[in-house]
């Protein structure tokens, strides 16, 4: 990744490279001609200046607010005070380094903030809407639910519809980390964000800009930053007590020790103000404040690669630490687009049949419903429909022609009266009853997704204990998928509601759940689990809004990359603090008994900001399988 550097970061190089060549000249002028006193003390001042004015402006502006203890503030102290005792060139040297250690900070940040806002790329800035026969071109936000949009090649979709008229490639790898591109023609769905490829598509507007899939993917991306990760607040509060503490501890480190050895002694004096200095200046907690945050955002960006959106370090954090999944059957493991396989009816022909079933679900998003009207083909007529209304895992009822009809599963035909019968052929079976007459029912299938078996055997060999299937689906096709998949357990012909009530057995307070849904009347169940990830691009908006990982390509087999990336986050987040506090407490120990000196802790200090960015910025790599 190439990053080109601020005007900022520019000047700061600028000014820590001068610096650095006038340290070296005045150090070789200042040994070779013996300089000595006030001229020594100006000659180092220069490059101190150069480099360290606007540290100390800000210190002192900071100062007359009352904010102390801040790191500027400990670097003013720190190196006046070392110019105080004589040491010249250690106090320009701290000041460089810290400048060094800051520019390569805002680098760091500067280039994580950068792979977030490729993501951002997915923003339209137009939409070409269809009003009056003319084409317009209007901002996406002032297009209607249900008006055409024309896309050509090479524009972004800008809003969620689906294709009236055209064909097309479409490349969504900006959502879906995924490069091959999908042919799409008339009637499919397209998705806001994607960039369309090839062909010239009208495309019916199904989502306001507002609800359309690109929106809320940027919204979750941008408010990502600010849910923070317990760690964080710890580091948080830490910060608070440590830097003072550090500050309070050299003071006792300068004053104390004289006043009991040699309170008239000049030299004592000098010797525990530089051993306090040295205190000071490893003291800066920066490592730790940068590096955290930096980490957490690099694996978010990182994963965001994958077309896996962390909502924030929080969600990060707990899933990093899952031992049990809980995955939902249709639109999960199976495709979640059925197909019909048969229409058996009782007393009406098969058309009358498919007819009356497709109005009824012409109003429902569940896949069982887009099955029936894809089988359907023909023109529903919206004026026949009256009120309906979905009942949550059963189905749905619907005023068609002034009749009232249930299409939906077994415990559906049960609640209403109807006699029904199961079919002898194995799918879901969705039957149909015109008030209490059992009219018949039409068998539909769905497919495996071709990454479910190895998504559950990968998630095995990450360690997570147990792996669950929960459906609202017969047990026979459920039996079937289970055994299919591998999954370690499943419970069939389940309500929503009873979802919630099995996802609540697995939370017994020492094992960590995760649930993977498309949302579909399963929202409750993503929002009470540990961590709840949804499917994105087939998903509904409610999953969007209630899960903590949305999966953009809708593969089971991203969980466990999900998975793989928070827990490689989490080790780096750890092992930076670890590391630092390490080294900073070493270098107090030695500082405290005279053994470090100011070289060793600006090195030290420097040194460990650098190497915990650096490793921050490996959680943002894509990850090799
Ligand atoms: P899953 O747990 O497999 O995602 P749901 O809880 O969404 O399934 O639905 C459970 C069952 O309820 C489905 O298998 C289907 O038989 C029935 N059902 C739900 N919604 C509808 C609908 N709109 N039309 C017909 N049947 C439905
Ligand atoms: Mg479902």
């Amino acid at each position: 990744m190439k990053y080109k550097l601020t005007r900022k970061q520019k000047k700061t190089l600028k000014r820590i490279l001068v610096a650095f060549a006038l340290l070296v000249v005045v150090a070789i002028i200042t040994h070779v001609f013996e300089i000595e006193g006030i001229l020594k003390l100006i000659l180092f001042l220069i490059p101190y200046i150069i480099v360290g004015y606007d540290v100390l402006r800000t210190a002192f502006i900071n100062i007359i607010h009352g904010q102390v203890f801040d790191e500027k503030f400990l670097m003013t102290v720190a190196t006046l005070g070392a110019v105080l005792t004589g040491e010249y060139p250690e106090a320009t040297a701290v000041m460089l380094f810290y400048q060094v250690g800051e520019l390569f900070q805002s680098i760091a940040v500067g280039k994580s903030r950068k792979s977030i806002a490729k993501l951002m790329d997915i923003r339209p800035d137009y939409a070409v809407v269809v009003r009056d026969g003319e084409e317009k071109t209007v901002s996406p936000e002032e297009v209607l639910v249900g008006e055409t949009i024309v896309i050509k090649p090479g524009e972004k979709i800008p809003l969620d519809g689906n294709i009236l008229e055209g064909s097309t490639s479409v490349n969504t790898a900006a959502l879906t980390g995924e490069s091959v591109p999908v042919d799409m023609a008339c009637g499919d769905k397209v998705i806001s964000g994607s960039l369309n490829l090839t062909g010239v598509i009208k495309v019916q507007t199904t989502n306001s800009f507002g609800q359309s899939t690109v929106s809320k993917i940027l919204e979750l991306v941008e408010n990502a930053s600010e849910k923070k990760a317990k760690v964080e607040g710890f580091i948080t509060r830490f910060a608070r007590w440590y830097t003072p503490a550090v500050v309070i501890s050299a003071l006792a480190l300068a004053i104390l020790p004289p006043l009991f050895t040699g309170i008239s002694d000049w030299d004592t004096w000098v010797l525990w103000i530089k051993r306090a200095l040295v205190f000071l200046v490893v003291s800066c907690p920066c490592a730790l404040v940068v590096s955290v945050p930096l980490s957490f955002f690099g694996g978010i960006g990182g994963a965001s690669k994958e077309g896996i959106l962390i909502k924030g370090a929080n969600s990060l954090e707990a899933l990093s630490k899952i031992d049990t999944v809980v995955l939902d059957k249709t639109g999960t493991l199976t495709k979640g687009t059925f197909v019909v396989d048969d229409i058996h009816p009782n007393c009406i022909t098969s058309d009358e049949l498919l007819d009356i079933a497709a109005a009824a679900e012409s109003y429902s998003s569940h896949p069982v419903a887009e099955s029936i009207i894809n089988a359907h083909k023909g023109h529903i007529e919206r004026s026949r429909i009256g009120e309906v209304e979905e009942i949550a895992g059963k189905g749905v009822k619907a005023e068609v022609d002034g009749k009232t009809y249930y299409v939906g599963n077994g415990a559906l035909m049960d609640m209403v009266g109807a006699e029904w019968h199961d079919c002898h052929l194995t799918g879901t079976i969705i039957h149909v009853a015109c008030e209490g007459t059992y009219l018949g029912h039409i068998i539909i299938n769905d497919e495996i997704k071709s990454d479910a078996a190895s998504a559950i055997k990968d998630l095995r060999s990450l360690g997570i204990k147990k792996t669950v299937m929960l459906t609202g689906d017969k047990e026979k096709v459920a039996a079937k998928i289970a055994k299919e998949t591998f999954v370690d357990e499943y419970h069939a012909e389940l309500l929503p509601s009873e979802k919630v009530d099995q996802l609540e057995l697995l939370l017994d307070g020492k094992s960590k759940v995760a649930f993977v849904g498309d949302g579909i009347n399963d929202a409750p169940v993503l929002t009470r689990a540990d961590v709840g990830i949804a499917m994105g691009a087939m998903g509904s908006d409610a999953a969007i809004e209630s899960a903590d990982v949305v999966l953009m390509d809708d593969k089971p087999s991203k969980i466990a990359k999900a998975v793989r990336i928070s827990r490689k986050t989490m080790n780096i987040v750890w092992q930076n603090i670890i590391f630092s506090l390490g080294v900073k407490g070493i270098i107090l120990i030695l500082g405290a008994l005279g053994i470090a000196n100011m070289w060793i802790a600006v090195f030290g200090d420097v040194g460990v900001l650098v190497i915990a960015i650096l490793n921050s910025m490996r959680a943002m790599f894509r990850m090799k399988e």
